[in-house]
């Protein structure tokens, strides 16, 4: 269903009218067009902290941009960066507000990682101060920090976590002008795993996603990661459930954009949707239901029959049945939690089993933010999702072979199941966020495919909420 009051506020009387009336007025989000299009275009601020650990790895993915890299002037530890200017890594740029008014940046970005106690967290304030007014429309902030988990002193640590309510409180600040910002934690030594998530966050791609902290390791495989950029899954074979509509479609029109062989799972009565969809990617059609006892042989069976083996697998198959607890019948219990959950366990078990998940395979769940926050009348579905939760996080410590599970948590997104809401709560499910719309599948697909690229292996046991930075919930 498509979002009236969004296309009415874009509008010059509509721009007009909710601006005398004090209404929210949502941007129209710039999300990914063309093959070809660059993961970012326009300026570039890039700023550090004391002791940077990813200075050389940002500047090295920067320059890789269509962007114009600019480099802040001022604390020491830019000296090296800025003095490297003159050999073409960026422009310096003074942090006072007269020359900073002179630009307008597509991106700020500053390195945080050697931030070493709560004193230092002033470098964001020296950064941030002059610059986030010069953010622009559909712009992007990004802080890179150290994962607090792996901070030996409570003092750093601190510091560290302090990032995060930062990053969270910018990105409720910039969402009226369609802008994210959020947080990569990376692990000591990991620096050179950045680089997928900086193209994501910085892109088009990550256009509903704000307010997230992400964590990122050095990666368990040690295999081959040079990729195409433009078809990173290139010779993947990937497995998508609930495959033959809402976000389930976009994840396998996404993951085949992409390069991979995609083999769309869906219940035997969705089949004319489901062919349609496989045909239109040229991948494969599966019809199966996935809480039959033998429906994890028989997938299995397909795909080492098929294909010898599976890189890519993403349960987003799911259903909600919601009343409140004391009206509950049994079967809406028993199937929320059977499809929405224990068929994921079964699935992965089998395949793991007959050990045929490949090197450096994939695993994503989709979760909901009804996992984090629970909801009125869904009990069922907020305890499945919040199980997935637990079973991503769970999972992550446990699997070896460089292979990565991780979900996602979408908010309100577009859909026939969100499109069926009662008007008063669908209005209120769009607005409630930092962005104020509802998200798009396309924008649930583009964070999967940024999990299942190869150059995200440090990208492990994460859960990113898709919802524009929802109120609800953490
Ligand atoms: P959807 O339009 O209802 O699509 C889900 C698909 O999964 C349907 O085709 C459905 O088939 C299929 N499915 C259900 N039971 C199955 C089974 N036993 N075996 C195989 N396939 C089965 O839902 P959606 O809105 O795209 O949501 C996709 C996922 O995102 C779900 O996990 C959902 O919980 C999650 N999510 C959605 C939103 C949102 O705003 N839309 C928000 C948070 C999370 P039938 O229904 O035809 O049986």
């Amino acid at each position: 269903m498509s979002d009236l009051y969004l296309k009415l506020v874009n509008t010059s009387l509509g721009k007009q009218a909710v601006s005398s009336l004090g209404l929210p007025a949502p941007i129209e989000l710039e999300r990914w067009k063309r093959q070809d299009q660059p993961f970012l275009e326009g300026k570039v601020l890039l700023g550090a902290g004391p002791r940077p650990r990813a200075l050389a790895t940002l500047t090295d993915i920067l320059r890789s941009s269509a962007g114009s890299l600019h480099i802040a002037e001022g604390p020491e530890s830019l000296n090296e960066s800025a003095s490297a200017t003159e050999s073409g890594a960026g422009k310096a740029v003074a942090m006072d507000e007269e020359t900073l008014s002179q630009h307008r940046f597509k991106a700020l970005i500053l390195d945080a990682t050697g931030v070493k106690d709560t004193t230092e967290l002033r470098c964001l304030y020296d950064f941030f101060h002059n610059s986030i007014r010069q953010l622009a429309k559909c712009g992007r902030v990004l802080v890179i920090g150290t994962d607090p988990a792996s901070c030996k002193s409570p003092a750093r640590a601190a510091a560290h976590k302090a990032l995060e309510g930062f990053v969270r409180s910018v990105g409720k600040e910039i969402g009226k002008k369609g802008a994210t910002a959020q947080l990569l934690w990376v692990a000591p030594n990991a620096e050179n795993q950045l680089e997928s998530s900086v193209r994501f966050f910085l892109s088009p791609k990550s256009a509903y996603v704000s307010g997230q902290p992400i964590r990122i390791g050095k990666g368990g495989s040690k295999g081959k990661t040079a990729t195409n950029t433009n078809a990173p899954l290139t010779g993947k074979v990937a497995l998508v459930t609930g495959a033959s509509r809402g976000i389930g479609e976009a994840i396998a029109r996404t993951l085949a954009r992409d390069g991979a062989r995609v083999v769309c799972l869906d219940i035997p009565a969705t089949m004319e949707d489901l062919n349609r969809v496989a045909e239109d990617i040229g991948g494969s059609p599966l019809a199966a239901d996935i809480t039959e006892d033998n429906a994890p042989r028989m997938i299995a069976d397909h795909l080492e029959d098929e294909f010898g083996g599976i890189d890519i697998v993403v349960h987003n198959a799911g259903v909600t049945r919601d009343k409140t607890l004391g009206r509950m019948p049994e079967h809406f219990w028993d199937m929320t939690i059977a499809i929405n959950l224990t068929a994921e366990e079964r699935i992965d078990e089998e395949l793991s089993e007959r050990d045929l998940m490949r090197e450096n395979g994939r695993i994503v769940c989709v979760s909901s933010i009804a996992g984090f926050a629970g909801n009125f009348g869904q009990t069922n579905y907020a305890a499945s999702k919040a199980g997935v939760i637990g079973y991503v996080e769970s999972m992550a410590r446990q699997l070896k072979n460089g292979i990565t599970i991780n979900a996602v948590a979408p908010g309100f997104i577009e859909t026939q199941m969100t499109a069926a809401m009662p008007v008063t709560i669908r209005e209120a499910g769009r607005r409630m966020n930092s962005l104020s719309q509802g998200g798009l599948p396309v924008d649930v697909a583009e964070t999967i495919a940024w999990y299942c690229n190869p150059l995200s292996r440090g990208v492990n046991g994460n859960v990113v909420r898709v919802c524009g930075q929802s109120l609800v919930g953490k």
